[in-house]
């Protein structure tokens, strides 16, 4: 039977808190995940630390417990493990929504990879990690070009461009230097990102002036090639060598797929998606929206802290709703 009262796509910590209030609520559930298991957590960087600490990542108040003041991605992940398999919540993996429409009975039909759904009610907590912000520059698509980036062994001893200058663009930087690559980094801006971690901002601009990390500030990367790149600087192209390209200038939701189901969207080019604030229920009614994918363009307005409400409030609103 693939009849649900809720459907949650993405299986983040933020629709894992949507099953969560449903399973409380005594809602019918399903998450669909096109990955794994928290799967935008699985694909960060090894090293990362996340700039909330514990409790801020908690959901449903079980307690995260971590000796560091702010946890990494091996310990988020081993929490949110935890909490999915202790609640044995209602999880299909590894299947991609393709479609959500909705019937003239106003239901929902979601179609997968693998299955298709009827659904009273749609959660779309899709996040923002999918889809990089591409430069569309030439040679973005060679092989050495990545807009994630991982673990800094494989630049060790190489010449490495970073492009950016938030939080993803200086973790890479710092830890590649540290591998022993030979960094470059190409920011739009003349200073460094004012929202990068307040305890990481001036160990970069430390490396930076003291000339261990390069950088070339109000430029950007106008071309990548086999063996180098070039980069539009105000004093002029200049061409360095370089062996490997990450382009790491953020992300950004899956518009189509929103405009797709029917979601508008705000045309001040922020994108932000129609929602009532208090339900999150979209322009399209039974349609909600849940966690970061809430901010439009605006990737750093949402993070688990100030969405994992949004759980409860969709909750409360379809279950005071007249089941028929
Ligand atoms: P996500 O975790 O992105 O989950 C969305 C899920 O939907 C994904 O698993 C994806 O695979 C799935 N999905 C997408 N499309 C489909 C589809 N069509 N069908 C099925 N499944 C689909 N936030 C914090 O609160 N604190 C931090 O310290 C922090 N650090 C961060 C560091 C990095 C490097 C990044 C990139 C983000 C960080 N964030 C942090 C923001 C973080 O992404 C979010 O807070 C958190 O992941 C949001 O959860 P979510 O469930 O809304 O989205």
């Amino acid at each position: 039977n693939n009849k649900y009262e809720v459907v949650i796509i993405g299986g983040g910590p933020i629709g894992i808190a949507c099953a969560l209030e449903a399973e409380k609520k005594g809602l019918s559930y399903v998450i669909l995940e096109k990955g794994c298991l928290v799967n935008s957590l699985y694909h960060y960087p090894t090293n990362m630390t996340f700039f909330s600490t514990s409790e801020k990542l908690e959901l449903d108040n079980i307690p995260f417990i971590s000796n560091n003041p702010k946890p990494g991605k091996r310990e988020a992940l081993e929490y949110y493990r935890r909490i999915a398999t202790i609640n044995k919540v209602n999880i299909h993996l590894f299947e991609k929504v393709t479609s959500v429409e909705t019937n003239p009975d106003q239901t929902h039909s979601v179609k997968t990879t693998s299955a298709e759904y009827l659904a009273e009610n749609v959660i779309v907590a899709t996040g923002f990690y999918d889809i990089p912000n591409y430069l569309g520059i030439p040679g973005e698509d060679l092989p050495k070009v990545s807009h994630y980036y991982n673990d800094p062994h494989y630049y060790a001893t190489q010449k490495t461009v970073v492009v950016g200058a938030s939080n993803s663009a200086v973790d890479a930087a710092l830890e590649i230097y540290r591998k022993g690559g030979e960094v470059t980094m190409v920011v739009r801006k003349p200073e460094i990102g004012e929202r990068v971690k307040y305890w990481v901002r001036p160990d970069i601009i430390n490396r930076i002036e003291e000339g261990s990390i390069k950088v070339y500030f109000e430029s950007s990367l106008k071309e990548i090639k086999n063996k180098e790149v070039i980069i539009e600087t105000p004093e002029g192209e200049v061409t360095i060598e370089n062996d490997f390209a990450l382009l790491l200038t953020g992300y950004r939701p899956n518009f189509g797929f929103l405009q797709n189901m029917g979601i508008k969207l705000s045309d001040d080019g922020k994108k932000i998606p129609q929602y009532n604030e208090e339900t999150m229920e979209t322009n399209v009614p039974g349609i909600f929206l849940a966690g970061v994918i809430c901010g439009g363009v605006e990737t750093h307005k949402w993070f688990i802290e100030n969405s994992r409400v949004h759980a409860k409030m969709i909750m409360e609103h379809i279950g005071s709703k007249t089941r028929v």
